[in-house]
């Protein structure tokens, strides 16, 4: 009897343990978009594109936040700081 009892609580501890260590959010990891379009060139003048990966301030939007994978983001920085450069998209703006 004191024995079954003590299962019953490790089970439900381990139960307890399995539901906090699920994962937040199962199934719908954000993928590169760039990759899913298989894009291997992104330009500098396509600023609609650009504005996306950039904050409202004008800061880039870091590669946690944009999903995108390491070669595109590299992309995409150097589109925005080329971009930039021509005054087509903006270092920051007035606050
Ligand atoms: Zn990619």
């Amino acid at each position: 009897m004191a024995r079954d009892q003590r299962r019953d609580t490790r089970d439900n501890r381990d139960n307890f343990r399995d539901n906090r260590d699920a994962p937040f959010r199962r199934g719908r990891r954000k993928r590169c978009r760039f990759c899913m379009d298989k894009v291997d060139f992104i330009d500098y003048k396509s600023t609609e594109i650009l504005r996306g990966f950039m904050t409202d301030r004008g800061k880039l939007l870091p590669r946690r936040v944009s999903g995108n994978c390491a070669k595109h983001q590299r992309h995409v920085t150097r589109a925005i700081k080329r971009a930039r450069n021509i005054a087509l998209v903006p270092f920051t703006t007035q606050q």
